[in-house]
């Protein structure tokens, strides 16, 4: 990835933020801090301590991004591909593996390892803020719980969308690894990638009736369902 950073290496993969990063940091830090409560920390008292929660919370976010990226990698190795480096961006993050692995059961549980731990992680933070959050609502309370509220509840969206059975989310190579239990690969890509976009397409028609949003997430998953298709058939094309 061009014009990035190397911040760290986990399991001998070099961990890259991009430099758009410096801005979109302190772009998220900002979102937080407007946002009332539970999402944002527009609630609390005094500017330093709603900006400070709000960069600590956007740090954590990215972590779990981390996290995320690095169980994906961490199977991947497991079962013999290389990882050349993950590339993080606030929200997401890529893991450029090298080598590919055949075997669809092992694809599936590749895919899926990254939507699991955000899960987990949503799991267990909204389960601490329940479980030991003095305040009457699960939402109110000390700043603290608002962070671990608010990191929870995101990564929870993170598993949900990540799920979404359509490329370039996980859940698009979750359902190619489970075709390809039954047909070739390449033929398990154009399915996958139709699927996708049949699912862009209804997303897309309720977008214009509800969010803007949705509308341009549907566009993301039409072009990332048309790309994979795309880079699968070109690969296979040449044996
Ligand atoms: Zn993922």
């Amino acid at each position: 990835m061009k014009n990035s950073l190397q911040i760290a290496r986990i399991f001998g993969i070099p961990i890259k933020i991009h430099v758009s990063f410096l801005f979109v940091l302190p772009f998220f830090a900002w979102i937080f801090a407007q946002q009332p409560e539970p999402y944002g920390f527009a609630g609390i008292e005094g500017d330093t301590l709603r900006y400070a929660l709000a960069l600590v919370t956007s740090i954590l976010l990215f972590a779990s991004v981390l996290v995320h990226e690095l169980s994906h990698s961490y199977l991947s190795l497991k079962y013999g591909a290389n990882i050349r480096e993950i590339s993080l961006y606030l929200i997401g993050g890529v893991s450029a593996i090298e080598g590919e692995i055949r075997d669809p059961a092992k694809e599936a549980a590749m895919a899926f390892a990254g939507p699991f731990s955000s899960l987990i992680i949503g799991i267990f933070l909204l389960a601490v803020n329940y479980l030991f959050n003095p305040a009457v609502s699960s939402t109110e309370g000390s700043a603290l719980f608002l962070v671990i509220f608010i990191l929870g509840y995101i990564n929870i969206v993170l598993a949900a969308f990540n799920l979404i059975p359509a490329f370039p989310m996980d859940g698009g190579r979750i359902l190619r690894a489970l075709l390809a239990t039954r047909m070739g690969f390449v033929e398990a890509t154009e399915k996958a990638a139709a699927i996708g976009k049949i699912l862009a397409f209804i997303m897309a028609i309720i977008g214009l009736l509800i969010s803007i949003w949705l509308v341009l997430i549907a566009i993301f998953i039409y072009m990332g369902a048309t790309g994979e298709e795309r880079q699968v058939k070109s690969r296979y094309s040449r044996y």
